[in-house]
C-alpha cells in the first residue's frame, strides 16, 4: 500500500509517474487497491472536466473491408459477418437522427471499403461528399475513421468538416501488429495520423487488449500516444469474433481494460478517454466511467440497421446504446452529459491552442 499511496499522491500532485509505477498500477488485482486507483482517476477527471461527459454518435456506414485483420469480425475473408453499405442519404439521415437525440459528435466509420478507397478519385470524392453533407445537415463536430487514406484526401475530408481522425494502431509492438493487421504497413498507418495533426486535425489513438499483448506493450503504447499528441486515447478489450483466427482465444476478463482506462487517466489527465459501449454494452458502462472515462462512444440508433465493431448487435435493437439509454448510468455515476456548447468550447480550445501536456511518465 505504501507504494500505491506514493504513486497516487504523485498523480494527484502532477508529479510524473515512472514506467515502473505504470506497470505496478496496470497489474493491480486486489479490489481495495483497484478502487483507490479508480477513485484517483475520478478526482483527476473532475479536475479537468468537472462532472461533464461527452457523447459520441456512431455511424458504421460500411462493413466491407479490403483488409484481413485477425481480430476483426469484418475482415474480408469472414463469410459469417453481416455486410452492408449504407447509401449517402441513409448516412445523412442517421447522423441527423443522432444529432437530434443529443450527441456531441458524429463518428463516421467504415471498414477499408474498396468502394470508397480503391476506385481512385470517384470513391474518395464520395467520401468527402458524405462528410460535407453530414456537416451541413447536423452542424456537429465530426470524427472520421475511414482507415488509411492519402494525404490529399485527408485534407479534403478536413475541409469538408472533419475535425478528428481516428485510425487505431491497436498495438505499438510491431511484431504483434504484424500478427494482427496482416499485410498493413505500421509506418504508413502511423504517418497518416502524424499528417492529420499537421493539417490541424485532432487525432484519436487506440489500443486493443487481450490479443496476445502484455503489460510492457501497454507501457509502450502510452509512450507512443504521448509522442503522437493524441487528444483522445482509448483502450478496448478484444471480443472474440466468430469466423476469425482469434475466435478460439476465448472471452477476456475485462479487469485489465478497466485498469488501463484508469492508468490512462493518471498519465493523460486532461485527455478524452472513451468508455465504449462496444465491449460489454450498457452493463459495462458504469465501471468504465468509474475508472475515469469521460466520453461515451458507440451510441447507435436502434432500427437504423447499423452494427457495432466489436459487438455487432449487443444492446442496439433494445435502444440501450442511445442518449436516453446511457443518461441514467451517467446519473448513477454522479455525472451528466455536457452541453453541445461545452464540447464545442473544448474543441475550439484544442484546435486553437494546440495540445496541452498532461502528467508525463518518464
Ligand atoms: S479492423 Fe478495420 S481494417 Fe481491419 S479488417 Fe476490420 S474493418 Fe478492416
Amino acid at each position: 500500500m505504501a507504494n500505491l499511496d506514493k504513486i497516487l499522491y504523485k498523480a494527484l500532485h502532477n508529479i510524473p509517474i515512472t514506467t515502473e509505477e505504470i506497470r505496478y498500477l496496470l497489474k493491480l488485482t486486489k479490489d481495495s487497491a483497484r478502487e483507490r486507483l479508480f477513485a484517483t482517476a475520478r478526482v483527476l477527471r473532475r479536475r479537468y472536466f468537472g462532472d461533464k461527459v461527452f457523447l459520441y454518435g456512431f455511424v458504421y456506414f460500411s462493413t466491407y473491408c479490403r483488409n484481413d485483420c485477425t481480430f476483426c469480425y469484418y475482415r474480408k475473408s469472414n463469410q459469417d459477418c453481416i455486410r452492408y453499405r449504407k447509401t449517402t442519404r441513409e448516412i445523412v439521415d442517421i447522423a441527423n437522427a443522432l444529432a437530434e437525440s443529443g450527441v456531441h459528435l458524429i463518428d463516421l466509420t467504415m471498414g477499408e471499403d474498396p468502394q470508397y478507397l480503391s476506385r481512385s478519385n470517384e470513391g474518395y470524392e464520395q467520401l468527402v461528399k458524405i462528410v460535407k453533407l453530414v456537416k451541413q445537415k447536423t452542424n456537429l463536430p465530426i470524427m472520421i475513421s475511414p482507415g488509411v487514406v492519402p494525404k490529399d484526401v485527408l485534407k479534403k475530408l478536413k475541409q469538408a468538416g472533419a475535425n478528428w481522425y481516428a485510425c487505431y494502431q491497436e498495438t505499438h509492438n510491431r511484431r504483434l501488429y504484424d500478427r494482427l493487421r496482416l499485410n498493413q504497413s505500421y509506418d504508413e498507418r502511423w504517418a497518416a495520423k502524424i499528417f492529420a495533426k499537421t493539417i490541424g486535425m485532432l487525432v484519436e489513438e487506440g489500443l486493443l487488449v487481450g490479443v496476445g499483448d502484455c503489460i510492457e506493450d501497454a507501457v509502450q503504447s502510452f509512450g507512443e500516444m504521448r509522442k503522437l499528441g493524441a487528444e483522445q486515447v482509448r483502450t478496448m478489450s478484444f471480443v472474440p469474433q466468430k469466423g476469425t483466427p482469434l475466435y478460439a482465444t476465448g472471452a477476456v476478463n475485462d479487469y485489465y481494460e478497466i485498469n488501463t482506462i484508469a492508468v490512462m487517466r493518471l498519465v493523460f489527465p486532461d485527455k478524452l478517454i472513451p468508455a465504449s459501449l462496444d465491449v460489454e454494452g450498457i452493463q459495462g458502462l458504469k465501471e468504465r466511467l468509474d475508472a475515469g472515462a469521460n466520453v461515451v462512444t458507440s451510441i447507435i440508433p436502434p432500427e437504423a440497421g447499423l452494427a457495432g465493431v466489436s459487438q455487432s448487435t449487443l444492446d442496439i435493437c433494445e435502444g440501450y446504446r442511445t442518449v436516453p439509454g446511457v443518461t441514467p448510468v451517467l446519473e448513477e455515476c454522479g455525472l451528466t452529459p455536457a452541453t453541445l456548447a461545452e464540447y464545442r468550447d473544448w474543441l475550439a480550445n484544442k484546435l486553437g491552442n494546440g495540445a496541452k501536456e498532461g502528467v508525463m511518465c518518464e
